[in-house]
């Protein structure tokens, strides 16, 4: 089934019409980057993934996949990074420089994945050294490698954790390596699945607010896969919900709030009521995974 048009749940999203009610000063999207036009993905198991996915994703926007497990959310990231071809359909990158490069895409996992023989210094280089040092095609220097891993590890606050190894760090702060890693070839695209689902609440918290910190400052485009609607409310600018069997979106929501988003958003009348319709949302969603 195909996305409901901007800020209209779609018929059996069940969640009336409030996220078109509620507009506000949220991020735009601005020029497509990427669209994905009836992507699908059969594995050869012969599950159906993912069915004919429309996905059209702006500069600058911070879009979430939300959905229970099992709705193709991740199949559907790994097809946008290219780690995954899709059966079906179209992946069209309506940026050239995205076309042309795939260090312009940055990739963070659920888990850290750390390497944990290797120090938090070398675990954001790796990407670098993948890249044999070069960025655009020219080699880096030594200083620039050490330099860029430096940046990126002070965006994520960990500026003077270069030498420690993974064993030494909080789940928190081995998924700030894990975000900084991605972030060290510079990426505008940031693909991101359930990253902080491991966390407790508070470190997640506070990720989300250094992550919108950070999206907004570098001007980077998010997506996000949650099964978080809390999350995705206070992250994204629009959420698309998944349902399962197959793999497909069933509503779509702007979430018009203004950015900066702090605790008082969190806290607010506003987010609730966000909440509560994406919630319906979900529970539609996952209702029509149930029938299928
Ligand atoms: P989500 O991220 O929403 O939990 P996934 O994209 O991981 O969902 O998976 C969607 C469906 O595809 C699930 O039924 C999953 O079991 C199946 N699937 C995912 N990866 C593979 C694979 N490599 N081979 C076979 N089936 C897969």
């Amino acid at each position: 089934m195909a996305a409901a048009s901007a800020g209209t749940p779609a018929p059996d999203a069940g969640s009336g019409n409030a996220a078109r009610v509620l507009s506000g000063s949220g991020e735009r999207g601005g020029t497509p980057i990427v669209r994905l036009s009836g992507v699908g993905k059969r594995f050869d198991s012969g599950t159906l993934a993912l069915a004919a996915l429309d996905l059209e994703v702006g500069r600058h926007e911070f879009v979430s996949l939300l959905g229970p497990s099992g709705c193709g959310k991740s199949t559907a990231l790994r097809i946008i990074a290219g780690l995954s071809t899709p059966s079906t359909g179209a992946v069209e990158w309506l940026d050239p420089a995205h076309a042309e490069s795939r260090t312009d895409i940055g990739f963070v996992f659920q888990e850290p994945t750390l390497m944990p023989w290797a120090t938090v210094f070398d675990n954001v280089r790796l990407p670098l050294r993948l890249q044999s040092g070069r960025r655009n095609g020219e080699r880096r220097s030594d200083a620039q490698v050490r330099d860029d891993v430096r940046a990126a590890l002070a965006m994520v606050g960990l500026e003077g954790f270069e030498r420690a190894y993974p064993r030494e760090l909080s789940g928190g702060m081995k998924m700030r390596v894990s975000i900084a890693r991605a972030l060290v070839t510079r990426p505008r695209l940031l693909l991101m699945d359930e990253p902080f689902a491991a966390l407790d609440e508070i470190t997640r918290f506070k990720l989300n607010n250094d992550l919108l910190e950070l999206w907004r400052r570098e001007a980077w485009t998010v997506v996000f896969v949650t099964h978080s609607v809390y999350e995705s409310v206070y992250l994204s600018s629009r959420i698309m919900v998944m349902a399962a069997r197959p793999g497909r979106v069933v509503a779509e929501h702007r979430i018009d709030a203004p950015y900066p988003r702090d605790e008082d958003f969190r806290t607010s009348a506003r987010y609730n009521e966000y909440c509560r319709i994406v919630s319906h949302s979900l529970a539609a969603a996952m209702d029509a995974s149930e029938r299928q």
